[in-house]
């Protein structure tokens, strides 16, 4: 392998080295970008998912809260419709509230009873159209009716209107039932609408109970009786308070728990949404107070909310896009590096052919004139430099020009080919053949004493003259045969070499004669 061809080899493989890094380092960095943009886009969208929550949260918190309202309002209006008129009968309790109660509602009105009163309240009742009156109460364990128990005050149910149809008798003591004791006592001692923990209604169902205390005007009261006619009570089912109203997409959503706050009874769940809670770290809670109860809402979204929230196809689109778009770029940055190291191993070649054509000749592919000179001077420096011999043997074809005019000009460059192969099969490689004129050529032998050169120079005159080239049958050569003395220039040398084969020319060619030093 010559050195340009080394030289050449490893500049590509120095490019496939650098081409597999840059490639690598492409591809990197496209992975980078891509996993940089997912890591943006997922946190801008895990922004705007608790942001949708949270406003979900609040219109639902807000409805709630409203709605919880509403019904303290409406109590306050019945009652002060008590307040404001004297003995109301069940047509205008009726007539009044029917227009007030909702689904799953129930109001009613309970009038304090004292146990010696308890027979003309009865007649009065009846008197007034309430049909199917009995005295009695709820056991609380059993549930059967049982007769009324003795006590000071009975607070008897008088006048009831709900949208069900369970059907309840007028004249039942609702002190019996469970958890109304306290919360009577506790709006009667308040003067203030009081509101239950859920409680069993009457149908069976768990709901809240709103009461509200009716006084009588304070000028009216007898002296040591707080004056205090009864209550009016309404009831809701609890889960339509918290679900009547609500959109179904959005009851969907969310996961709503319903818990007691501030009560010894704190943190009981009291309700507890449809939608379960799906596993996610989105929470909120809110404080809900109604009159004087304090609930805690906690909400959660639901796998729907995350379903309709979900940025999984945004992402996988992203990746998939960013991924393929990287492996687009590195592919083209590959091919563009092939292609310009395909390029310039081909200007390598080129370089090289164009070297070689610039210093050898191309009818016998043996180095030029220009080249000779070159190899010459370079030659006779490293001679110098380091004391070496160097010898030069100058050669011409006898009577080319006969070969010519007898066989024709093509033959005569056939036999200059065969003489050119011929002297370098019999030559050492580092003997340097020249063509330095038409027929006229140079063996430059460096490294060689004056007579090894001339007996070099015998053998080439007899390996040429002793056997016939095709064609032109038998050539023969002159040859000059000069050694270079220290300190001698290069024109002075050549000048020794020609003359020497000058004199073989003319001393009858096809000899060699050594130049005299
Ligand atoms: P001498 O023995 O004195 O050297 O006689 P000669 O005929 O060899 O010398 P001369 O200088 O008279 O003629 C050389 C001829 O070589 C003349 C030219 O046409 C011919 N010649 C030079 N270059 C080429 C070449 O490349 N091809 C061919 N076919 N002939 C060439
Ligand atoms: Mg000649
Ligand atoms: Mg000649």
């Amino acid at each position: 392998m010559s050195k340009e061809q080394e030289m050449m080899s490893s500049r590509q493989n120095a490019f496939k080295a650098s081409d597999v890094s840059l490639c690598a380092l492409v591809f990197l960095a496209g992975v980078a970008v891509t996993v940089l943009v997912l890591i943006l886009f997922v946190g801008s969208e895990q922004r705007t998912v608790n942001v949708a929550f949270q406003l979900e949260v609040d219109e639902r918190f807000s409805r709630l809260q409203r709605r919880f309202n509403t019904q303290v309002l409406k109590l306050d209006v019945v009652k002060r419709f008590f307040i404001n008129a004297d003995d109301v009968t069940e047509k205008e309790f009726l007539g009044f509230v029917t227009p007030l109660v909702g689904e799953d509602e129930a109001y009613s009105w309970v009038p304090r009873i004292l146990e010696k009163d308890l027979q003309s309240f009865r007649a009065k009742a009846l008197l007034n159209g309430t049909s199917d009156f009995s005295y009695h109460e709820i056991n609380p364990v059993t549930g059967e009716k049982i007769p009324l128990s003795s006590r000071p005050e009975h607070w008897i149910l008088l006048y009831l209107l709900k949208l069900d149809d369970v059907k309840i008798v007028p004249g039942m003591d609702v002190m019996a039932r469970p958890g109304r004791q306290v919360l009577m006592s506790k709006a009667r001692e308040t003067h203030q609408i009081v509101v239950s923990e859920p409680l069993k209604m009457t149908n069976g169902q768990s709901g809240i109970f709103f009461v509200a205390p009716v006084f009588q005007d304070y000028l009216k009261v007898p002296s040591k009786d707080d004056g205090l006619q009864g209550f009016v009570v309404s009831t809701v089912r609890l889960a339509s308070l918290m679900e009547q109203g609500i959109p179904s997409p959005s009851l969907q959503r969310l996961n709503v728990r319903l818990s007691l706050f501030d009560t010894q009874h704190q943190g009981e769940t009291i309700y507890q949404s449809q939608a379960p809670a799906a596993p996610s770290e989105l929470y909120a809670q809110r404080l809900l107070k109604v009159a004087d109860q304090n609930y805690l809402m906690q909400f959660r979204p639901s796998s729907t909310f995350l379903v309709a929230n979900s940025n999984v196809l945004s992402v996988s689109l992203i990746a998939v896009f960013g991924v393929g778009l990287t492996l687009l770029l590195t592919l083209m940055v590959y091919l563009l590096i092939t292609q310009r190291a395909r390029a310039l191993s081909l200007v390598d070649e080129r370089t090289q052919d164009l070297r070689l054509l610039n210093i050898t000749d191309h009818l016998t592919g043996v180095y030029n004139r220009r080249y000779f000179e070159d190899l010459m001077e370079r030659l006779l420096i490293e001679a110098d430099e380091h004391d070496k011999p160097l010898s030069l043997i100058l050669f011409d074809v006898d009577h080319f020009k006969c070969i010519n005019d007898r066989w024709g000009h093509q033959c005569g460059d056939n036999v200059l080919k065969s003489l050119c192969a011929r002297i370098r099969s019999a030559t050492r490689n580092t003997d340097l053949l020249c063509r330095t004129g038409g027929e006229e050529f140079a063996l430059i032998c460096p490294d060689s004493e004056s007579n090894d050169t001339s007996r070099l120079a015998e053998k080439l005159r007899v390996l040429i003259s002793a056997l016939p080239f095709d064609e032109a049958g038998e050539v023969t050569c002159s040859f000059g045969v000069a050694t270079w003395v220290p300190s001698e220039s290069f024109d002075a040398f050549i000048r020794r070499a020609d003359t020497a084969m000058y004199s073989a020319k003319s001393s009858g060619r096809d000899q060699v004669q050594l130049a005299n030093p």
